[in-house]
């Protein structure tokens, strides 16, 4: 096992080792982590919405806890697929206007698992440069092959499209919202591509589930877009608050999945618990508008802010913000300037994003006020001038 040890001290050597930080909840109090001593500003999770701590989600699996039970016990097709599992797939279909839908335990194992279901050898996915690693992880698995396409470059797509098109089945594949960036997939294009060439479409909402559409359906909500794709993917652990994952489509593709997918198959249901959560945060998504126009408020502001004052912010138009300062050091400088001043920013390095973009990702939530916002850009400011990130 010698090896490892070498192997550790290249990636530190180049600033690249990662390490588990212990940080625990502010009770009351979503925007904010406790580190150690430090009470920090959280401006990394993902709790787009705040509805992490929400009481009323808190009160259902609390119950249903003490009425049901700690674990499912099994599978879903043995004997895990509790009631509140078939209603809450109701309600979601009925949310996303789907014909069914189907719970997965987390965004990783829906994405792997579908992926995997759905081509296999033979066949050829088209994925975005930049999408999530469940998302490569999946291709990988189908045994598929794996045309990659540059970053939101629907040339190059079309490119491989034509070098495939003789290929037995076609999936293209993206995020709606990108993790690391926070632009958007061009959706409108990827359609007609898809037309074009007769391939499968599926987008991964992970970063617009609860954001984006009137209910927070989503990204192809928002757009009106919803019915040309074929396969929508979300995740109750962002906007939700939760955990968990969602597919939604067809009855026959809801069908085939519980067929094929194998991390639904072989792996134990979600707790009766998570599963009451989820349905709760599902309504408070529907009906709570308010969190949206807040977060796309707290949004703009703390993008125009980083703008204003000269930071390169790539091309976010979404509450993920990367401050992208390149050098792989001086991201874990620049975070550790923040925490510091009693920021928690987390630097995100390769091989999450590509060589030379490393970058602090910051998240918004619709809990942080504008104070909080604008004190928290007067010192990344103070630190980007300090670190040398920005020039005077
Ligand atoms: N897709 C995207 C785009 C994600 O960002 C993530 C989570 N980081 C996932 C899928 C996986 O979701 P989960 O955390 O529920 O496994």
């Amino acid at each position: 096992m010698n090896w490892m040890e070498k192997e550790l001290e290249l990636l530190s050597d180049a600033s690249l080792e990662r390490s588990l930080h212990a940080s625990s909840s502010v009770s009351g109090s979503p925007g904010y982590t406790v580190r150690g001593e430090q009470v920090l500003l959280n401006l990394s999770s993902n709790d787009y919405l705040g509805l992490s701590q929400h009481a009323a989600i808190m009160e259902v699996m609390r119950e249903a806890l003490l009425t049901e039970a700690a674990g499912s016990g099994a599978s879903r097709l043995v004997t895990g697929n509790r009631l509140p599992y078939v209603r809450l797939e109701e309600s979601l279909a009925d949310w996303q206007n789907c014909e069914a839908a189907l719970v997965f335990a987390n965004g990783y194992m829906a994405n792997s698992g579908v992926i995997s279901a759905l081509i296999g050898r033979g066949d050829v996915v088209f994925s975005d440069q930049l999408n999530h690693a469940s998302i490569v992880d999946g291709i990988v698995l189908s045994r598929a092959e794996h045309a990659r396409y540059r970053h939101n470059d629907m040339e190059h797509l079309r490119t491989l499209l034509i070098k495939y098109r003789d290929k037995r089945r076609k999936l293209i594949v993206t995020d709606a919202v990108f993790s690391m960036d926070g632009d958007q997939a061009r959706l409108h294009e990827l359609i007609s591509l898809k037309r074009e060439y007769g391939a499968m479409l599926m987008v991964d909402e992970a970063h617009s589930g609860g954001i984006y559409g009137g209910r927070g359906e989503g990204l192809c909500h928002e757009l009106g877009l919803q019915n040309d794709v074929d396969i929508h993917m979300g995740t109750f652990s962002k906007s939700f608050g939760v955990y968990g994952a969602y597919i939604c489509g067809s009855r026959t593709l809801i069908r085939w999945l519980v067929n094929k997918a194998r991390p639904l198959i072989y792996s134990t249901a979600l707790p009766p618990s998570i599963v009451a959560g989820i349905s709760k945060a599902l309504a408070l998504v529907q009906e709570e508008n308010w969190r949206r126009e807040r977060l796309y408020a707290a949004s703009r502001l703390f993008r125009s802010s980083l703008c204003d004052a000269g930071f390169n912010i790539g091309a976010s138009d979404s509450p993920i913000v990367p401050l992208i300062v390149g050098d792989n050091d001086a991201a874990l400088r620049f975070s550790g300037a923040l925490e510091e001043e009693g920021v928690l920013a987390v630097a995100i390095r390769p091989p999450t994003v590509p060589d030379g973009t490393a970058r602090i990702r910051f998240s918004l939530s619709a809990v942080h006020t504008d104070k909080e916002l604008t004190n928290a850009v007067a010192r990344i400011h103070n630190i980007g001038l300090r670190l040398g990130v920005l020039s005077p």
